[in-house]
């Protein structure tokens, strides 16, 4: 099945049990301040849950726009690590709004995975929360598991919410598939299914009992609901047999581009930055489409690190000039049927990646180009480590990444000193605290960006220029 099947086959089937099909919502979640952006199918429904809005439908089903990066369930750091991580994704979804509760979650979820799509029920594992019975039932009871394959887990894995910081949560139970021998893993060290050990999780049945409000108490919903949520990459990564999500025909257009580029083969080594540029190019480009621009401080900040991450990757692959601009056409090309709003904007994406790359790859080289002289001169000296002087010089008045700065000294078998340049930025803050005579400009400024930006060194730089002339 292609990913466009697999789309139009989960919504004709929860069609065919009389849900509304909605369609997917912005990645900029709308009634919700205490969200980044979209994480999951339910956010449109939020208020549903909570009564706060009565729902129109008692059920529904969606393809929902998702984006796991900044925040509490940022992905980032997994994506091109994993086989199973984006940071953008496409997410099923079916929910009841105090309609239909577990029993005909699981039945819809199982006969949908089985008799659908298909999957063999022997490859199958499920997780149940803890001390969820009734859960456990009705998975032996309606998909004939056997204990050893129905696992209870804690609260990490098995509770689901709320997104934000209040809202709907409850226990969940999640689907996966035995890949151990399709999927190479790393040994496990948990008594778990988990991918780590060639488990893949690949849907999750959320069943919303509660209401969490801000100060984190749980209060039990008037009418019990469903949101389910499943990996359109993943789902489609399975069907396929590949051994991870870039492998699917949705890659298949964004990956040859990028391998294109940079002249690598899809092979060992090349593979992680390669996904991460795949995955950055869906995420920058969706992003862009929806209004948010490159920015220093909440989504605009998330956008410009997502950006600035991909380039990173580019740069270690040797890509020494603004490329990424390029990986909007692939992505419009694998999506732009379902998401028109991609190909819209295509053109102003284009330009403002490519704005942002031409000043970053500055930065960057002329970061690097600093840091190979002080190799040279440690080399010489016979020194082993970068002083956290000069990792400072760097990253403060050079604005060159602190994991650049990391990478590349590692890479060159020095050590670092991280506790003589944290030091450093601490006297750094109390003298600008000190040297600050309170007119005209705001020093917490300074200290919010010291504080909420990682990529910091130009902008404190600038911004230090700016008090300094003011205090003289
Ligand atoms: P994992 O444990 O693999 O990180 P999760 O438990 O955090 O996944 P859920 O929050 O349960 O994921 O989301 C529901 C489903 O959405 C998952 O079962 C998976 O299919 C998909 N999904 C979640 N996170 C991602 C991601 N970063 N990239 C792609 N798909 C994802
Ligand atoms: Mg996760
Ligand atoms: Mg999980
Ligand atoms: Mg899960």
């Amino acid at each position: 099945m292609t990913s466009r099947e697999i789309r139009k086959a989960f919504l004709e089937y929860f069609r065919s049990k009389n849900h509304t099909i909605v369609p997917s919502s912005s990645l900029i979640p709308e009634n919700d301040p205490t969200l980044l952006f979209t994480t999951a199918g339910m956010v449109q429904f939020k208020q549903f849950y909570s009564r706060v809005v009565e729902p129109p439908f008692p059920c529904a089903a969606t393809v929902q726009k998702c984006l796991r990066a900044g925040g509490k369930s940022s992905d980032l750091e997994n994506v091109g690590k994993t086989p199973r991580h984006h940071t953008f994704f496409e997410m099923l979804g079916n929910f009841s709004f105090g309609d239909y509760f577990k029993k005909e979650a699981i039945e819809y979820a199982y006969e949908f995975v089985t008799k659908v799509v298909k999957i063999p029920q022997e490859k199958l594992w499920v997780s149940v929360y803890e001390n969820d019975d009734e859960a456990y039932e009705l998975w032996q009871k309606i998909g004939g598991f056997s204990p050893e394959r129905i696992v209870r887990l804690g609260k990490k894995d098995n509770w689901w919410g709320p997104a934000g910081d209040e809202g709907a949560c409850g226990p969940c139970s999640e689907i996966y598939i035995d890949l151990r021998d399709v999927i190479e893993y790393p040994p496990c060290d948990e008594e778990k299914p988990g991918p780590c050990d060639g488990f893949l999780e690949f849907w999750n049945l959320v069943f919303n009992q509660y209401n969490q409000d801000l100060s984190g108490q749980l209060h039990p919903l008037e009418y019990t609901g469903i949101d389910t949520g499943m990996g359109l990459e993943r789902l489609t990564m399975i069907l396929q047999g590949k051994k991870s999500v870039y492998e699917t025909d949705i890659f298949e257009p964004i990956i040859k581009k990028a391998l294109k580029i940079s002249g690598l083969k899809y092979e060992g080594k090349n593979r992680v930055p390669i996904n991460v540029i795949a995955d950055h190019a869906r995420a920058v480009t969706f992003v862009l489409s929806e209004g948010v621009f490159p920015t220093n401080e909440g989504r605009g900040y998330v956008l410009r690190h997502i950006l600035r991450r991909a380039i990173r990757y580019g740069k270690m692959m040797g890509l020494d000039k603004p490329f990424f601009y390029q990986m909007v056409e692939p992505v419009v090309e694998a999506m732009g049927d379902f998401y028109p709003e991609i190909k819209e904007h295509a053109a102003m994406a284009e330009k403002v990646i490519y704005s942002e790359e031409e000043a970053f790859f500055k930065t960057l080289n002329r970061g690097l180009e600093k840091l190979q002289d002080f190799i040279q001169e440690m080399r010489e000296a016979g020194q082993a480590t970068l002083s956290g002087e000069k990792i400072f010089m760097l990253y403060d008045s050079l604005g060159f990444p602190l994991d650049f700065v990391q990478e590349v000294a590692v890479d060159e078998g020095f050590g670092l000193d991280m506790e003589g340049f944290q030091q450093r930025m601490e006297e750094q803050k109390k003298r600008a605290r000190a040297n600050w005579k309170g007119e005209g400009f705001d020093f917490r400024i300074l200290q919010g960006i010291v504080q909420e930006t990682e990529y910091v060194g130009e902008d404190l730089y600038e911004c230090e220029a700016k008090v300094t002339k003011l205090i003289k």
